[in-house]
């Protein structure tokens, strides 16, 4: 039983079909027309609109989309009935041999993903990129043969995961988010993200930051079967991992007598987020024997996805960054960080139970103005006013547009970095940057 026809479900029936089980798909919504064409010529029976309760609960197993709650009614009551309820990655990764790179955190997943792919593909190896961007991980191993995959896991999916155990694991950081999902309870989500190292044995690796707080303090009570592989902009790592000095990166893996060593400098990617995006995507490609030399030149030569802190154009001297992706305070607070420009801030979009008191003092040193871009801007206001001369809201992402360009002067910036989801305006945060992007194309 297939409950949910994205990316994801889909992908699971081709791959269950394949294998020769009997599937069906249930979506409470409307099916995709894309993925409805896949089903019919697959000849895989599906229902939408509805789930028919009688028959999901008859299945033998249920694979679940990662945007179905596991509060559903439903999934309830399903583990009730002791059916087991697992995502995507679970059951695709029990038809493949392939090594696995999975990659979470709360923010730089499908940053440092692509950056791995790009890395691996750059070396001629024979890679799949899968998980939360791109096809699905279910449906690559329905169709292709790849000897290595790249995923990227959201915490949705490793909820969904038990069995599953990566050849080499890599969590980015973890800060507060989608907290909506996990009772409110910090501890729960942080809980989830380290399932990304659960079965892992010695012959694996997990790379971890060790610049972050949350993350040592779990690992104080947890151990680890896998090799533990740090890396850090604070201090310098003694043994296998990477570090930043001055501004050189070292990459230590192995004993390798000659360590990798990069400036930052010759980063494709700026911001200091992206120096641990690097060196965790440099560190994974290490692992699996990839020569420094074509890891340094992927670092050097990676275009990084739309809509993370995305130029747009610069209009009469004003600098306009397209952030969307940019959807809780962390990400935010790296977008200021990198900010060299007095900058107009365009915030907001649907909460996610935030808290803005981290943004403060980014806010006091580097923002000008506010211009809030959401539905209800009450918390916004209320947790700024105080630390910036000028707050306002906009209706729409165009009138953001036009209310930042006469808030800027020559030589300012105005970012787009809401900290927010966007489902309260927008169909999803591509929507919102490519408004944006079209309302200064316009300008
Ligand atoms: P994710 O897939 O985890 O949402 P993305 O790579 O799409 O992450 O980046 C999302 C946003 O987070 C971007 O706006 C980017 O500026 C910011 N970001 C990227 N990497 C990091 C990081 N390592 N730490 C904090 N923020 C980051």
């Amino acid at each position: 039983m297939i409950l949910g026809s994205g990316e994801s479900g889909i992908g699971s029936a081709i791959l269950a079909q394949a294998k020769g089980f009997s599937v069906f798909v249930s979506d409470k919504g409307l099916i995709k027309e894309k993925y409805k064409i896949q089903l019919l010529e697959n000849n895989i029976a599906f229902e939408e609109g509805m789930h028919t309760e009688e028959l999901i609960l008859n299945a033998n197993e249920i694979i679940k989309s990662p945007g179905i709650p596991d509060k559903a009614d439903l999934v309830v009551k399903a583990r009730a009935k002791n059916i087991p309820v697992i995502s995507e990655i679970e059951f695709a990764g029990r038809y493949t041999s392939a090594k696995t790179i999975c990659i979470t955190g709360s923010n730089g997943k499908t940053t440092t993903t692509l950056l791995t792919y790009h890395i691996l593909k750059k070396a001629g190896y024979n890679v799949g990129l899968g998980g939360n961007v791109g096809k699905s991980f279910a449906y690559q191993v329905a169709k292709e043969n790849f000897e290595y995959y790249v995923l990227e896991l959201s915490s949705f999916q490793l909820d969904g995961m038990y069995d599953f155990r990566a050849d080499i694991a890599v969590l980015l950081n973890i800060t507060p988010d989608h907290l909506d999902r996990y009772d409110y309870k910090f501890e729960n989500y942080v809980a989830s993200k380290f399932r990304i190292a659960q079965n892992q044995t010695t012959d694996d690796a997990f790379i971890y930051c060790a610049d972050d707080a949350v993350m040592q303090e779990y690992m104080k009570y947890h151990t680890f079967n896998a090799q533990l592989i740090p890396f850090s902009i604070k201090k310098t790592i003694e043994g296998n991992g990477a570090y930043l000095q001055e501004h050189e990166i070292t990459l230590n893996y192995n004993n390798n007598p000659k360590p990798l060593t990069m400036t930052i400098e010759q980063l494709a990617l700026a911001g200091k987020h992206n120096v641990y995006n690097s060196m965790a995507a440099s560190l994974a490609a290490r692992i699996v024997d990839i020569r420094k030399e074509i890891i340094r030149e992927s670092l050097e030569d990676f275009e990084n996805a739309e809509h993370r802190l995305e130029f747009v154009a610069s209009i009469n001297s004003i600098e306009f960054i397209n952030d969307s992706k940019a959807t809780n305070v962390n990400s935010t607070w790296y977008a200021l960080e990198s900010m060299q420009k007095p900058t107009v801030l365009i915030l907001g979009g649907q909460d996610k139970g935030n808290n803005y008191e981290e943004l403060i003092d980014l806010v006091k040193e580097k923002v000008k103005a506010i211009v809030c871009l959401g539905v209800d801007n009450k918390k916004i206001i209320k947790a700024f006013k105080g630390s910036v001369e000028t707050i306002v809201e906009a209706s729409s992402a165009g009138e953001a547009v036009a209310m930042s360009y006469k808030l800027a002067s020559k030589g300012d910036a105005v970012l787009l970095s809401p900290a927010c989801a966007s489902f309260d305006m927008f169909q999803n945060y591509e929507d919102r940057g490519a408004q944006f992007k079209a309302a200064v194309r316009g300008l």
